[in-house]
C-alpha cells in the first residue's frame, strides 16, 4: 500500500488556484493510478487528464475561480465518462464508450477536479465485497487477503491507498459507507435527489444515489458542495436551493458543536455486533457525550425488515432497468445466435454474471402477475412504516449514530457461496436508502486486528452540514 502522504484535496486546490500547474499533482496521481497492485484501478485516462489539467491551468489564467481546481479524482465504472470505456465492470457492457457525460462527472469538471482513472467495482454494483467484477477482485488496501467491501470497493481502495484523494462512489443499499468503513476512509450518500443520477448506470432507481469518497469529512464536504444540485434530466432531482460551503463550515467545526445536540443509537444493534465492535461503539458514544452531547435511544421499529425488503424492491427495480441489456443496443452480442429471441437470452446469458443473474431472476419473480401484491406491492408499504419510523426518531435527535458494518474486512471468498450471508453485510445502511436520509461512515478506530472500523452517521432528509459536522466531532475525538 501506498502510504506516502498525498496532498488533500483541499491542498491541491488551494495551490492550483494559486498558480501552481495542475499538472503537477494530476501526473503524480497517475503514476501512482498505473502503479496500483490492488486491482482497484482498472482504466488509467493519461492523455484526457494531461489534457484537462493543462486546460485547468487556462482557466486559472484566465481569472477563474475553482473550487476543486487540479484535483485528481477517480470514478465508478457505472457513471458514463463521455468516449470513454464505461462497463460496470459487466463482460456485457465491454467495450462500451457512452456518447455522454454523467451530469455529476460534469460538475466535478467544471469545479476544475481531474479524472485520472476508473475503479473497479462489483458487476453493475451488486455486491458487498467487489467480488463479482469481470475484472477480478480487489484487494483490501492493508491485507490482500480480504476484500475492500462493495459494491464501490475499487473507489474506496483508491482513496484509502492515496491514489487519489478522492473517488466518487455509488451507494443503493450501502455500497459507498460500507467499503469506506472496511477501507478506513469517508463516504458519504447525500440526500436521495440531491446529486443527478442521468448517467449514472441504473441499478434500484428509487435507492440510488451518487456520493463523494475521501480520506478526511473537509474533503468530502468539499467534492459534496460540487456535486449537488437540480438537473432537470433526472425526473428525481430535487428543485430546490442547495446548501454549499460546506468544506468551509467544516474547517471552523470543533467539539463545542456538540453542546446542546441530541444523538439517537438504536438499542437492538448492540445485539447485531460482536463485543469488540459493541466496545468500539460505546467508546465513541461515551466520548460524544464527555463532549457534551446528549445520547438517547431511539428506534427504527420496522428496521429489521430493511434488508428484506432491499432485496424485493431492488430487484424488482434491478430487472427493469437491466432489461435494455439486450445485446441488440449496447456492448457484448453472442457470436452463436440465430434468431432474434437467442439474441436477447445468449447475450444476456453470456454478458451477465451469476450475481447479476440471480438479481433478475429474483426481480423479475417479485414483479409477476400473481406475485407482485404479495412481494413488491407489500415491501412497498413496509418501506412507508421504515420512512415513518425515522420521522418519528428525528423529532427527538438530531443525527443517529451506529455502525457502517457489523464486522470489519473480510477474507476473500469467505461470503461468495452463501448470498444471504453476503447480503447481511449492509444491515445497518440499507434504511438510509430506503428512507433517502443522507448518512456517511467516517472512520473511528481500528480492530484488534488494525483493521479499520467506520462510525455510520444519519441525519434528517438535506441537513448534510449537521451530517458533515456530527462527522467531523467524530473525526476530532477518535482514537
Ligand atoms: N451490497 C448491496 C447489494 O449488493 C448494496 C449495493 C449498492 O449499494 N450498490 O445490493
Amino acid at each position: 500500500m501506498n502510504t506516502v502522504n498525498t496532498p488533500s484535496a483541499q491542498t491541491i486546490a488551494a495551490s492550483v488556484q494559486a498558480g501552481q500547474s495542475a499538472t503537477i499533482e494530476v501526473s503524480a496521481a497517475l503514476d501512482r493510478a498505473e502503479a496500483d497492485t490492488l486491482n482497484a484501478i482498472i482504466r488509467v485516462h493519461r492523455t484526457s487528464a494531461l489534457k484537462a489539467a493543462a486546460a485547468i491551468d487556462a482557466r486559472i489564467a484566465a481569472g477563474e475561480t475553482l473550487p476543486m481546481a487540479g484535483v485528481p479524482l477517480v470514478i465508478k465504472d457505472n457513471m458514463c465518462f463521455e468516449n470513454h470505456e464505461t462497463t460496470a465492470c459487466s463482460k456485457i457492457l465491454t467495450g462500451f464508450k457512452p456518447p455522454y457525460m454523467a451530469t455529476a462527472l460534469q460538475q466535478m469538471l467544471d469545479a476544475g477536479a481531474v479524472i485520472v482513472a476508473t475503479a473497479n467495482m462489483d458487476e453493475f454494483a451488486m455486491g458487498s465485497s467487489n467480488e463479482t467484477s469481470v475484472y477480478g477482485p480487489v484487494s483490501h488496501p492493508l491485507d490482500a487477503d480480504r476484500i475492500p467491501g462493495g459494491s464501490s470497493g475499487g473507489s474506496a481502495a483508491a482513496v484509502a491507498a492515496r491514489i487519489t484523494p478522492i473517488s466518487l462512489g455509488s451507494d443503493t443499499g450501502g455500497s459507498i459507507r460500507q467499503p469506506a468503513s472496511l477501507c478506513g476512509c469517508v463516504g458519504m450518500k447525500p440526500t436521495y435527489g440531491s446529486v443527478s443520477r442521468y448517467g449514472l448506470m441504473a441499478f434500484g432507481s428509487s435507492l440510488d444515489q451518487i456520493g463523494p469518497m475521501a480520506n478526511t469529512i473537509a474533503d468530502a464536504a468539499l467534492c459534496l458542495d460540487s456535486l449537488v444540485g437540480h438537473d432537470k434530466n433526472d425526473s428525481t432531482s430535487v428543485e430546490r436551493s442547495y446548501e454549499t460551503g460546506h468544506a468551509a463550515t467544516i474547517a471552523k467545526t470543533d467539539l463545542s458543536y456538540l453542546a446542546g445536540k441530541r444523538i439517537g443509537y438504536i438499542e437492538h444493534h448492540s445485539e447485531l455486533l460482536s463485543e469488540e465492535m459493541r466496545n468500539h461503539l460505546d467508546g465513541i458514544k461515551q466520548k460524544l457525550a464527555d463532549a457534551g452531547a446528549e445520547l438517547v435511544p431511539v428506534s427504527l421499529a420496522h428496521e429489521k425488515y430493511a434488508t428484506a425488503i432491499y432485496y424485493i424492491i431492488g430487484t424488482g427495480e434491478a430487472s427493469s432497468n437491466l432489461s435494455r441489456y439486450d445485446g441488440v443496443h449496447y456492448g457484448h452480442r453472442s457470436e452463436d445466435a440465430t434468431d432474434l429471441n437467442s439474441v436477447y437470452n445468449k447475450s444476456r446469458a453470456e454478458g451477465f454474471g451469476p450475481e447479476v443473474q440471480r438479481r433478475i431472476m429474483l426481480g423479475t419473480y417479485v414483479l409477476s402477475a400473481g406475485y407482485f401484491d404479495a412481494y413488491y406491492k407489500k415491501a412497498m408499504r413496509v418501506r412507508r412504516l421504515i420512512c415513518e419510523d425515522y420521522d418519528k426518531a428525528f423529532q427527538n435527535c438530531d443525527a443517529i449514530i451506529g455502525l457502517a458494518s457489523p464486522t470489519t474486512a473480510f477474507k476473500r471468498g469467505e461470503k461468495t457461496d452463501d448470498p444471504l450471508t453476503m447480503y447481511l453485510s449492509d444491515i445497518f445502511t440499507i434504511a438510509a436508502n430506503l428512507s433517502g436520509v443522507p448518512c456517511l461512515s467516517v472512520p473511528s478506530g481500528k480492530d484488534k486486528s488494525g483493521l479499520p472500523i467506520g462510525i455510520h452517521l444519519q441525519t434528517p432528509h438535506w441537513k448534510e452540514k449537521d451530517l458533515l459536522s456530527f462527522a467531523r466531532c467524530v473525526e476530532l475525538i477518535r482514537e
